[in-house]
């Protein structure tokens, strides 16, 4: 065989000296174990000079078999091993290439074995097994024949080498794929990319995944958005592509894109994935020029996840992971979690979250219809964007709550309350709304997105609770008072199972007659330190948790019970008022419960009054009505509870079938002032009009007495007459005071 003549060059005449200093990334290593000195240095003099395919040679030496594998195991990317058979023994040589073969695992490497005398020849079989590509005689190896052979062993190494990469690389994308199915959202899957990408190169992995995203409202309005970054890029995820310092990796991308083409620099890579929703490139640096099997490898690689891409894509707008709402176009509440965290870190000044819940929106929303609803929405999201847009990130955190960021002086309670000043225009309804905001400045949040968000949403919930002002920051100890809360709601459980809660009764007289009228059944919740949890207190954690439910039916039992009992003790004609609240009313069993409690205790008519307050009867009037009318034809009766707190239509009252309505106890209060006066006399005068009897709660004094009396108001309760009791005390009163 004879080399070809443009694969065999020989460099130069040169030191000898200098070849083991060459980089073996760039030549053929050659192994020589002899132990003879003279046969090393004349194969140096033959293979020198010899450049196979461009590539000088490298030449190691060892004296012994033990010193070649000690090298082998040590040196990587040796392409041809010259063996000498016999050294330390006889068949140290074949010993060796056992080893090699069998232990290192060095499969690659090509073997020429060379002896002395002709009668070592290993057997046929040998040269077979161990994978050996020549075995020739010392006196055979002639320069040229050594020229020759050293040649053919090493396009054979660089073949059976390329054949090995890629079949490693063909596994490396397949594995590489597999695990990219698994990634169902962009950014996860375009970190993949890279990362996958970096590893078949061998990389570290450093680079970005862009793609083209259409604007939902503007087609043609495209811009470059990083979907996907790994090292150094990662801060610019879900940024524009404008937004990288480097406008030279913008163009390069861009180009890329347009060309739908790879390209390739000394240091840079940027990949065309072209798929049918649009395109998108990966820009990665590479430290050196991607070899060309480098980039076949690359291009099956990117015509396998180019089909996850889309899949991807796909699967992302149905889940729709994306961070932006799609009506108001505003970020979603998982954009807006992951903004309040990233910002946290920001050295920027003092910066705030609000949220901001526009009150009454779902009665709008069930009033005015989902489509007034939505433009409402889109209305407010615009003004808060003109009022805010530029320095703070906005967002639709839930369905009327929206959300803010930004600088805690430019994002004042004041100037988002500003927003709502003006009404709202939709199509056909100006609207006037109202907002309620929390606001948390982000140092005092925490450093958790969920868990600054769940204090912002604290925050908020305080703020609802307040009457006068309509935002609340933040503190740490509103946690604390939820925890107080929780542990009085377990707390109130036990002690309600234990039947340790009482009823007291604060009796309601007659202006005209001063007798007892009624009786109005008051929860009291005694401590075991004698004193009592006030029902303010305890109710509306009850409400709130739902416990009132049982709770509600037991008093009203308790009520019925003591009613039987009052008849059966011979007091007749008394009655007493039970308290309902929101939740139990809205109980579907709860009329039923009264007509069965009514029954089963020969409850007579107009024994049992209900005392329900103006703002639960404005919760669902049409359901309002008729569960009144049911109550009303068992032979219930029902007051308004703390009347003038709520705002009731007046027509709305109109149509309730209603007996009594309880002047709430702060316009007593007021009594001497003009205004107080003013109102309790519009509510009296109301009552009168409406055909309902009036009671003015909270009477403290005599003046108090006579200034409703003298209004027309035929009922009085308060503690000027008698506070609420426990029943023993109560029996006292009421053997004195004749009904
Ligand atoms: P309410 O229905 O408005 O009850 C009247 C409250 O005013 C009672 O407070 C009573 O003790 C108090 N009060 C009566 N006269 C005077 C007075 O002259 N001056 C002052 N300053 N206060 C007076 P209480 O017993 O603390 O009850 C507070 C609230 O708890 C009640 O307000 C009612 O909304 C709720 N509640 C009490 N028991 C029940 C119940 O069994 N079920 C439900 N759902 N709510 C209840
Ligand atoms: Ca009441
Ligand atoms: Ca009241």
């Amino acid at each position: 065989m004879t080399p070809d003549s443009d694969l065999i060059k020989f460099r130069p005449e040169e030191p000898v000296k200098t070849s083991p200093a060459r980089r073996h990334g760039d030549s053929w290593r050659v192994l020589i174990v002899d132990d003879d000195d003279e046969v090393h240095q004349v194969t140096r003099l033959a293979l020198d000079r010899l450049e196979v395919l461009g590539r000088p040679l490298e030449l190691l030496h060892a004296t012994s078999a033990a010193e070649c594998l000690e090298i082998l195991s040590r040196e990587k990317n040796i392409a041809v091993l010259l063996l000498d058979v016999v050294m330390e023994s006889d068949g140290a040589g074949l010993q060796a290439v056992r080893q090699i073969r069998n232990v290192l695992g060095l499969d690659e490497i090509r073997i020429i074995l060379r002896t002395g005398q002709p009668g070592y020849a290993p057997e046929e079989l040998v040269i077979h097994d161990y994978d050996i590509n020549d075995y020739k005689t010392k006196a055979e190896l002639t320069h040229s024949a050594l020229t020759t052979l050293m040649v053919s062993s090493i396009r054979s190494y660089q073949q059976i080498r390329s054949i090995n990469q890629h079949r490693i690389g063909l596994q490396k994308i397949i594995k590489a794929g597999a695990s990219l199915l698994e990634q169902h959202s962009l950014q996860e899957f375009s970190e993949g990319v890279i990362t996958q990408i970096c590893s078949l190169l061998g990389l570290h992995a450093e680079g970005i995944l862009c793609a083209q995203t259409h604007h939902e409202e503007d087609e043609r309005n495209e811009d470059i958005y990083i979907l996907g970054a790994a090292g150094s890029y990662a801060p610019f995820i879900r940024q524009r592509l404008s937004n990288l310092q480097d406008r030279h990796i913008g163009e390069l991308i861009e180009t890329c894109m347009k060309s739908k083409q790879n390209l390739y620099t000394d240091n840079e890579t940027v990949l065309y994935l072209g798929s049918q929703s649009g395109a998108a490139a990966v820009y990665l640096q590479t430290t050196q020029t991607v070899s060309e099997d480098n980039r076949k490898l690359l291009q099956v690689f990117l015509t396998n996840i180019a089909i996850g891409y889309e899949n991807v894509k796909l699967f992302q707008k149905l889940r729709n992971t994306a961070y932006m709402d799609p009506l108001t176009k505003l970020a979603n509440r998982n954009e807006f979690t992951r903004l309040l965290q990233q910002r946290q870190n920001s050295e920027e000044s003092p910066q705030v979250a609000v949220l901001i819940d526009i009150d009454h929106f779902s009665d709008i929303n069930d009033g005015l219809g989902q489509e007034i609803g939505n433009e409402l929405l889109i209305s407010v999201a615009n003004r808060l964007r003109m009022a805010f847009g530029t320095d703070a990130v906005i967002a639709r955190v839930d369905a009327d709550v929206f959300g803010a960021i930004g600088d805690e002086f430019n994002l004042s309670p004041q100037s988002v309350l500003a927003v709502f000043e003006s009404p709202f225009n939709t199509r056909d309804q100006v609207l006037t709304i109202n907002a309620t905001i929390g606001l948390g400045r982000l140092r005092d949040l925490g450093t958790q997105g969920l868990i600054m968000l769940k204090r912002v949403y604290i925050a908020l919930n305080s703020a609802k609770k307040r009457t006068i002002r309509h935002f609340d920051y933040y503190v740490p100890q509103m946690e604390e008072a939820k925890e107080q809360r929780l542990q009085m709601i377990r707390q109130l459980r036990v002690d309600f199972a234990l039947q340790k809660l009482s009823i007291w009764y604060q009796p309601q007289y007659d202006l005209q007659t001063r007798r007892i009228v009624c009786l109005e059944a008051l929860l009291r919740w005694p401590q075991e330190d004698g004193s009592y949890i006030p029902p303010g207190v305890f109710i509306p954690i009850a409400e709130y948790s739902g416990l009132i439910v049982s709770i509600g039916a037991w008093v009203l039992e308790q009520a019925c019970a003591q009613l039987a009992q009052f008849r059966a003790g011979g007091i007749t004609g008394m009655r007493i008022a039970v308290n309902v609240s929101m939740p139990q009313f809205r109980s579907p069993a709860f009329i039923a419960q009264v007509a069965n409690a009514l029954q089963r205790y020969q409850i007579e008519e107009g024994e049992l009054e209900l005392e329900i307050t103006e703002s639960v009867l404005m919760d669902d009037p049409e359901a309002m009505i008729q569960g009144l009318r049911k109550l009303k034809s068992l032979g219930v009766q029902v007051s308004v509870d703390d009347f003038g707190t709520g705002y009731s239509s007046l027509n709305y009252l109109r149509r309730l079938p209603l007996d009594k309505i309880k002047v709430d106890a702060s316009f007593v209060r007021d009594l001497a002032t003009e205004d107080g006066a003013a109102i309790a006399e519009t509510i009296v005068h109301l009552g009168r009009q409406l055909g309902l009897l009036t009671i003015a709660e909270g009477v403290e004094t005599a003046e108090q007495e006579a200034a409703m009396r003298d209004m027309g108001c035929q009922e009085a309760q308060g503690y000027y007459f008698a506070k609420p009791m426990p029943l023993e005390q109560l029996a006292h009163l009421l053997e004195k005071s004749p009904t």
